[in-house]
């Protein structure tokens, strides 16, 4: 494909993290799985190779690169065959740590985001709440001024990096009902009030942790606000284009991967005397499954380009290619996962394991009904009657 125009640069890094991947997180991916957790090291090693900070400016560690890159860090990722892994070290790196570089004060990204590029301090990103995800607009934690500090009140639900994180980026109400009353504040995980109240129990992706926050009175300065008051809700939408791009391409490279995995089994395996991937039946179901992998990367690839021009359909083409990918991953590992016949319902097979976590990834970054109504709002203006 001519599209897109890789460069030698672009080799010497996708060859760096290939070598991460294949060094520090492919031997141990099932034992982290089975254990439920993968090392805080990690972070710090990732840090060390400067896969934390792509996009990031230099002065605060970053790179200064564009998202191509981060395109070829979560391609390599994924090859580690440790999802949970990669959603722990994306939520650092590109999902909870972008809104205090674009928006928040030197001072935040000097004691937050620059240990957090280092890897020295994990960080998680506090949306959803209990009474609900989809509706950011309706969130009910609250955010109190006293004085000089910000007094918080309230809970989170399903936060990546959660039970292991120094602090999060986190969405609260300052002010009124609706987009207006939403402010986003830095908030250190050792504050007083401050709880992980549980660790939930995932079907998939067992190496990340995902937890219920509490927060109790906690007091925090005034000078966590991240950016302005009441623009809270701007600052996330805006991440969002990031997190669901890094989204995207994970699911085309974990479909790669699959399929890859899934062909050579179909050569090898015989039935009746010849092998599963000489019957028509599986060729043509294969390639209806190849070519769409191929329309999904360059949807995603589109977006890409756009997001890295600075072009404002890329909101557009990233809902997109989210919601294209969500929907092309279900169909996808659940045929591969039926081509190796008993082995696909084995914990010892990777594609049956993936197979297990296939309704995931329409949920995370807005849900395939989100990404719908943006999608319809973009194209169809006169909106619902
Ligand atoms: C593994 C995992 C990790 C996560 N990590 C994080 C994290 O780090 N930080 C964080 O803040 N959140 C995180 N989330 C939460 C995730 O962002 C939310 O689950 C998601 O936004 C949906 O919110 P909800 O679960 O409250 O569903 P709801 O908003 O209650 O929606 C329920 C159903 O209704 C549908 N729906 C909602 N509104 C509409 C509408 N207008 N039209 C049609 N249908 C609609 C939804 O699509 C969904 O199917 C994570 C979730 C998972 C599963």
């Amino acid at each position: 494909m001519a599209f897109p125009r890789w460069t030698e640069e672009h080799g010497v890094f996708r060859e760096s993290v290939r070598r991460f991947t294949e060094e520090e997180i492919r031997p141990h991916a099932e034992k982290w799985q089975a254990e439920g957790s993968f090392p805080n090291a990690l972070f710090r090693r990732a840090g060390e190779l400067g896969l934390l900070g792509i996009r990031f400016d230099p002065k605060w560690g970053g790179a200064g690169l564009d998202y191509w890159y981060t395109v070829i860090l979560v391609e390599e990722l994924v090859r580690g065959r440790d999802i949970g892994c990669v959603v722990g070290l994306l939520v650092q790196c590109e999902m909870a740590t972008a809104v205090i570089h674009d928006h928040g004060s030197d001072a935040l990204r000097n004691e937050w985001l620059a240990p957090a590029i280092r890897g020295e301090r994990i960080a998680a990103l506090g949306v959803s709440e209990p009474g609900g995800g989809s509706d950011v607009a309706s969130l009910q934690t609250t955010a109190r001024l006293d004085g000089d500090d910000y007094v918080i009140d309230g809970s989170k639900i399903f936060i990546s990096n959660g039970a292991r994180a120094d602090f999060v980026t986190l969405a609260v109400r300052t002010g009124g009902p609706g987009v207006e009353g939403v402010s986003l504040v830095v908030c250190p995980t050792d504050a007083k009030g401050f709880q992980v109240s549980r660790r939930l129990q995932k079907v998939d992706l067992h190496s990340s942790d995902t937890a219920e926050l509490f927060f109790d009175g906690v007091r925090i300065p005034r000078r966590n606000l991240i950016g302005e008051e009441g623009r809270g809700f701007r600052y996330i939408m805006g991440a969002f284009q990031g997190e669901r791009l890094v989204l995207s391409v994970m699911m085309n490279a974990l479909c790669d991967d699959v399929l890859a995995e899934t062909l050579g089994y179909m050569t090898e395996r015989k039935a009746f005397g010849r092998p599963i991937a000489s019957m028509q039946a599986w060729r043509h179901r294969m390639a209806d499954w190849i070519t769409r992998l191929e329309a999904s990367r360059a949807l995603t690839y589109s977006a890409a380009e756009q997001l890295a021009s600075g072009d404002r359909e890329g909101d557009l083409t990233v809902s997109m290619s989210k919601l294209y990918g969500a929907e092309l991953i279900r169909g996808l590992i659940l045929d591969c996962a039926q081509a190796f016949g008993g082995y696909g319902f084995m914990e010892e097979n990777y594609v049956a394991r993936c197979s297990r976590g296939v309704q995931n990834w329409g949920i995370g970054a807005g849900t395939s009904e989100v990404m719908r109504e943006i999608i319809a709002k973009h194209r169809m203006p006169a909106g619902p009657g």
